[in-house]
């Protein structure tokens, strides 16, 4: 199957008589005809579904489908991206540990890695994604376990180089994490570029309309756990009388570690229901990446020909410092986030904001329906301008998520605005 044929038909398929579309399973437990079957479920030999805070039918069937869409070997739903984030990492990590991270990452990301990892003992350290390789692998150390880097981020909207990551951190015998939330699968499946582990905030484009918050692990099956650098998957799990992930799950010894001990452990598992919504975003996400994607080209090259437009961040664009990366690895767009800077700073961009009348002020993006968002004024308010433009933020940098409305109306919007200010 193409990969729009398994946004409808991956994951669930039903069998004769059986409901066209995915069922809510909302049910907490299942019940057994033995306790010796149940005995096997808590040994981990037999396969079925525990309790729901570890898996749910309905979660699994929109499992299935992520994993089947980036052509990895399974998938865990978690209740936010950031929890995503956060079991990705610490299924592979100790106190002690180290992690390099591209610098380009979503913010809440950077408060993850830079202020509560620590807590945990773990030690993240920065790098610039365009710097030479030469220039990153000096950031290794004997205890570096694991890369992170996201494949275009807010504000420059810079496209990261995956395959150079990859290889840098398959040198040093350690995986390569990709948070590839904005492209989806749709536009970008980093697993062929050399990433081993995926994860995604589902809160964006899969769901598509700003319904629930949700996050996702997927484990491309490659990497080689049993390297001598991971024992919290190759030693025994005492809490599973001694069992050894990479010897009796193989290839999907990290995603199924993942989801029998730290989702057991941490219980941030999306309930049935909000799988079921995020089922119905899947369906249609490589229809509605197709129209973000022209909506933001349109809109990017109407803006970078704007007089009171600073500087587009599009790699999109010709004119982007990203736009050979976003040929090699988004050749069928960019998505529908534009980062932009209005002259005259922090007011005259408040005041084009203010003066939208179809795009919608709002605290996310990867919407279906166009919203814009200051970071000066918003997420980034405590700054000075000295500390913004620190990090990539100009006063009058204001962040635009093209949604699949009809892009005339997107531009009309834009130019009663700017003629406006
Ligand atoms: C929103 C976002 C996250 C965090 O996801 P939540 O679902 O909000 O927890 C992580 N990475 C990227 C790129 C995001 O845009």
């Amino acid at each position: 199957m193409k990969i729009e044929t398994k946004c409808l038909h991956a994951g669930y398929e039903p069998k004769n008589g059986e409901p066209r579309v995915l069922p809510i399973y909302q049910s907490t437990t299942y019940k057994y005809d033995s306790t010796d079957f149940v005995g096997q479920l808590f040994d981990l030999t037999a396969e079925g579904h525990m309790y729901s805070r570890i898996s749910n039918p309905t979660v699994d069937a929109v499992e299935k489908k992520i994993a089947a869409l980036e052509g990895g070997i399974g998938a865990l739903c978690t209740t936010s991206g950031q929890s995503a984030s956060f079991i990705a990492l610490m299924n592979l990590l100790e106190s002690g540990d180290h992690v390099i991270s591209s610098s380009t990452i979503y913010g809440g990301t950077v408060n993850l890695f830079a202020i509560t990892l620590k807590k945990f003992g773990i030690e993240v350290t920065f790098v610039d994604p365009d710097a030479q390789p030469a220039e990153i692998e000096a950031a290794f150390r004997p205890n570096t376990k694991a890369v992170f880097g996201e494949i275009m981020a807010n504000p420059a909207m810079n496209v990261l180089d995956i395959e150079k990551f990859a290889k840098l951190a398959h040198a040093h015998d350690v995986p390569l994490l990709i948070d590839n939330t904005f492209a989806t699968p749709i536009l970008c499946r980093p697993f062929a570029w050399g990433a081993d582990i995926v994860i995604h905030s589902t809160t964006k484009y899969m769901d598509g309309h700003a319904l629930q918050v949700g996050g996702v692990i997927v484990d491309s099956g490659n990497f080689p756990w049993d390297n001598g650098k991971f024992p919290g998957l190759s030693t025994p799990d005492e809490s599973y009388h001694g069992i050894v992930y990479t010897e009796s799950f193989g290839k999907a010894a990290y995603i199924t570690k993942a989801r029998v001990q730290l989702m057991r452990d941490l219980g941030c598992y999306p309930a049935a229901h909000s799988a079921f919504l995020l089922n119905l975003g899947l369906e249609t996400l490589a229809l509605r990446m197709e129209r973000h994607c022209a909506n933001a080209q349109k809109v990017a090259a109407y803006l970078e020909s704007q007089e009171a437009v600073e500087f587009v961040n599009y790699p999109g664009l010709k004119s982007s410092k990203y736009y050979t990366l976003a040929q090699k690895y988004l050749p069928n767009g960019c998505c529908g986030v534009i980062s932009f800077s209005i002259k005259g700073g922090r007011e005259r961009a408040a005041a084009f904001i203010d003066h939208l009348q179809l795009a919608s002020l709002e605290v996310h993006v990867a919407d279906i329906r166009t919203c814009v968002l200051h970071p000066a004024s918003s997420t980034h308010r405590q700054l000075s301008d000295e500390q913004l433009v620190n990090c990539g933020i100009t006063p009058g940098l204001i962040r635009l998520s093209c949604g699949i409305e009809n892009v005339e109306d997107i531009l009309d919007d834009l130019k009663q605005a700017f003629a406006q200010i």
